[in-house]
This record gives C-alpha cells, sequence and structure tokens, in this order.
C-alpha cells in the first residue's frame, strides 16, 4: 500500500516510524512532515488544508489511504472532500468527517453530544454575546472555581480557569463581547470546575467496532512540578498506574461504549481516532472533552507500547472490520520528554542548530519543529524534538528519556527533567 501521512509534528512521527515497519506498507509519503520523518518516506511540499493539491497527490501518486494527524484539516472537511470526489471517494480516510469533528470543533457540540448520552461530564451552560447578561448572572452562582472555554478551536489557549467571580465575569465579558479569541469565543461554554488527575485514553473505531490503544499522562505545563503556562505538551507516560483495570472498566462502559453507540444513534459515521481527555475524580471518569485525533506528545509513547502491525489497524478502520484485527499492546513503559525552544511557548527563538541526536541509542528522537538547512537540522517550531523510550519499568524509562534529551544540544533548548517522576510510588 502507499500511504500518505497529513502533518508536521511529533505525533505524525510517531506515526511514520510505525507504519514504515509494516510489511504493508510499500511507500509512504508525510506532508509536510519535517526534518526527521524523511528518515521513515519522503517529504512531500503540501499544505494539510490545500485539498485541491491532495487530490492531485493522491491520485498521480496512487496513495491507498490517508492517515490525517492534526485536527485543522479534519474539522474543515477533509474527510468529506474525499468523498464528494468521484476519483478520491474509495480512498480511504483515516480521520473522521467534518461533522463527527465537531466533538473537537464545537464544545457546546461535545457537551450537548455527553448530556445527550449520559456520558459523564460537569455541569455547564452556553453563553452568546445575546445571553452575555444572563451567562454574568449565572456565573454568581456558579461554584468557584469555574472553567471557561471558547466554543471553537483557539490553539490550545480557548479554555480558562477563573478563580474569583470578578475574574470569571471579566473574561466571560471579554470573550463574548470583545472577541477575545476571535470567531472561537463567539459560544462560551461555563462549566463546573473537576477535582482530581487528568488521562488520556486512545480509542480507535471503524464507527462500529472498537479498540481501546494504551491511555496516556500528559504533561501539559511549562515549568517543573506543573507550573508557569500551558504548552502543546511537554512530556507523556504510558501506561499510567492509577488507570488499573477497574478503573479502565469503568472508562469502557461509562464512555467509550456510549460514544460509539451515541454517535451511531445519532447517525455520526466516525472513522479514526476519539482523543477522550477524563478527569479521574475520586476513582470515577469525567470527560472534559474529546478531540477527533491523536494527541502529541501521548502518540509517541503509545506507538512505541503497539506491538501489532499498525497498518493492519488502520486497516481494520478504513474497511469496517477492525474487530478482526488484533492489537497487541506492550507491558513496558514508554515515556517521552518534549524538548522545546528557548521562549516557547511564548516568542520563541528559531533557526538554531540542533546537534548530538547521533548520541542517542536508547531513544528514538522523534522530530517536531525541524527543518533540514543543508547538511545542518535546524529547529523551527516551538516543540523541536520528542524523546521517546521504551523500557522494562516506569523508572529506568524515566530516567532513560531525560538523560537522552540532555545529550542534544541547540542554543536555547529547554526540556523539563521531571516528566512523570510524580506516578512512581
Ligand atoms: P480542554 O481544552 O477542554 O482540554 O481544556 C484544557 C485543560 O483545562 C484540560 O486539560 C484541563 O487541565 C483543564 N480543564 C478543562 N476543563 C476542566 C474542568 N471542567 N475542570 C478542571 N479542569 C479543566
Amino acid at each position: 500500500m502507499n500511504i500518505l501521512i497529513l502533518g508536521s509534528g511529533g505525533r505524525e512521527s510517531a506515526f511514520a516510524w510505525k507504519i514504515a515497519q509494516s510489511p504493508k506498507c510499500q511507500q509512504l509519503f508525510i506532508a509536510p512532515g519535517n526534518a526527521g520523518t524523511g528518515q521513515y518516506g519522503t517529504n512531500v511540499d503540501l499544505k494539510i488544508t490545500d485539498f485541491a493539491g491532495i487530490k492531485t497527490f493522491v491520485l498521480s501518486n496512487n496513495i491507498n489511504l490517508v492517515l490525517v494527524g492534526p485536527e485543522e484539516p479534519l474539522v474543515k472537511g477533509v474527510h468529506d472532500f474525499f468523498l464528494a470526489d468521484d476519483q478520491l471517494k474509495n480512498i480511504p480516510v483515516v480521520g473522521p468527517q467534518q461533522h463527527a469533528a465537531q466533538l473537537e470543533g464545537s464544545k457546546d457540540f461535545s457537551k450537548q453530544f455527553m448530556q445527550k448520552h449520559n456520558i459523564p461530564t460537569a455541569a455547564y451552560k452556553t453563553f452568546t454575546k445575546d445571553t452575555l447578561q444572563d451567562g454574568l448572572t449565572y456565573l454568581a452562582t456558579a461554584g468557584l472555581p469555574v472553567v471557561l472555554k471558547a466554543d471553537g478551536l483557539a490553539a490550545g489557549k480557548g479554555v480558562l480557569i477563573c478563580l474569583t467571580l470578578e475574574e470569571a465575569q471579566l473574561e466571560l465579558t471579554q470573550m463574548l463581547a470583545e472577541a477575545k479569541f476571535g470567531e472561537a469565543s463567539s459560544s462560551v461554554v461555563v462549566e463546573q470546575f473537576l477535582q482530581g488527575i487528568e488521562l488520556s485514553v486512545f480509542v480507535m473505531t471503524d464507527g462500529n467496532s472498537y479498540k481501546i490503544l494504551p491511555e496516556a499522562k500528559d504533561y501539559k505545563r511549562i515549568g517543573e512540578g506543573d507550573t508557569g503556562l500551558n504548552t502543546g505538551g511537554m512530556g507523556s507516560v504510558s501506561p499510567v498506574p492509577f488507570a488499573d483495570a477497574a478503573f479502565m472498566k469503568k472508562v469502557e462502559e461509562k464512555v467509550i461504549i456510549p460514544t460509539i453507540e451515541g454517535l451511531k444513534q445519532d447517525n455520526i459515521p466516525y472513522k479514526g481516532f476519539i482523543f477522550i481527555g477524563l478527569m479521574n475524580t475520586a476513582g470515577e471518569p469525567w470527560v472534559i472533552e474529546y478531540n477527533c485525533r491523536m494527541g502529541d506528545p501521548e502518540t509517541e509513547s503509545v506507538m512505541r507500547r503497539i506491538d501489532s502491525d499498525f497498518v493492519d489497524l488502520l486497516l481494520g478502520v478504513a474497511e469496517g472490520n477492525l474487530n478482526e484485527k488484533e492489537l497487541i499492546i506492550s507491558p513496558k513503559t514508554a515515556a517521552t520528554v518534549v524538548m522545546v525552544a528557548g521562549g516557547y511557548p511564548g516568542e520563541y527563538l528559531k533557526n538554531k542548530v540542533i546537534t548530538g541526536t547521533e548520541n542517542i541509542h536508547e531513544s528514538i528522537v522523534f522530530h517536531a519543529g525541524t527543518s533540514a538547512d543543508g547538511d545542518n537540522v535546524i529547529t523551527t517550531g516551538g516543540r523541536v524534538l520528542a524523546i521517546t523510550t521504551l523500557q522494562d519499568n516506569m523508572f529506568t524509562a524515566l530516567q532513560q528519556a531525560t538523560a537522552d534529551a540532555s545529550r542534544i544540544y541547540y542554543d536555547g533548548m529547554y526540556f523539563r527533567r521531571d516528566i512523570g517522576f510524580d506516578l512512581l510510588d
């Protein structure tokens, strides 16, 4: 098979690494890819939202399957574009259609879906500019802290946890009346704050049956001890000790099955990944959010724990026979440490030469924000590299990933040295 991956981050690097190992994969292309993905396939200079360009490429290179990494093309309807085109409609796209992608693209849609299908989630109400006054009154009666969420995609910035009523009312006003997050905050979900510990659960589905991929914990804050600004993700670990069989059984029965059944009941086809962001509150799972794609940097850890042929699983999604496929999960621990550019997540340094990757033997260096510059590899994004290792136990995995990150150098480089250490007994 010839496979095209859309995207250019650490997640797509991990997909490419895994897919390239499959005997079913003949040619692998990554659009646009990065300086690392060229090890696993051929980078293609295409924008992920240039659907016409993607069509031309897919037809001229006999692509048999398209795997969509990030949410943007899905929310913009890349899958629908394929289905509506006579030449493309039989080429499977792994990633949901636009309607289902609203599970991520609209917080209000996802909250309504969860409420309708009795999936545990925080109590909420949605407000618009026209109902701002009602929103301000509602805030006065809601408990603190309270969570404000821009309805639409806001590049991970649209969620605010407000500790005081004044702050909450000011922020709600700015989001609705002053378009703080642009179009994304023209509707705002006001939600009850959930106390607990977070977990990322990943489900692969063909719309009928599903497979639960290894769960992971990710670390969002820039600073050690979970301090400072939010980032795209600074590291991940899989498995997660508190996600034991009893907890995962609750997740499956209370969240995963009602989600898959709810999609079917609502006639929403879904072929792809569902990323469920959960809060474990006193041993019970509550859904914080759905994403319509895999997480980054969780994918890097998750891919390392999948021992079966990933292309065969993708084919199961595409062909609707996922229940006949085998998912083998390694009992080992995967740990990922993300190396970022100096200044990130604010204005950050770029075009710095990366050295030392050749010294890494016990981890895989997944590239994210990198480009080739002659013989050098330079930094071009905020999140630069993801260092992922797989070891027999968690302590060794955490130590190895951290030690390997420190073997790499570029001007301004930074990474957290505490990823996963909170999970050790
Ligand atoms: P989201 O974009 O919905 O994932 O929200 C971003 C982050 O905000 C989550 O990963 C949580 O850490 C936090 N968060 C969102 N909703 C809640 C909530 N209801 N209670 C507590 N924390 C939340």
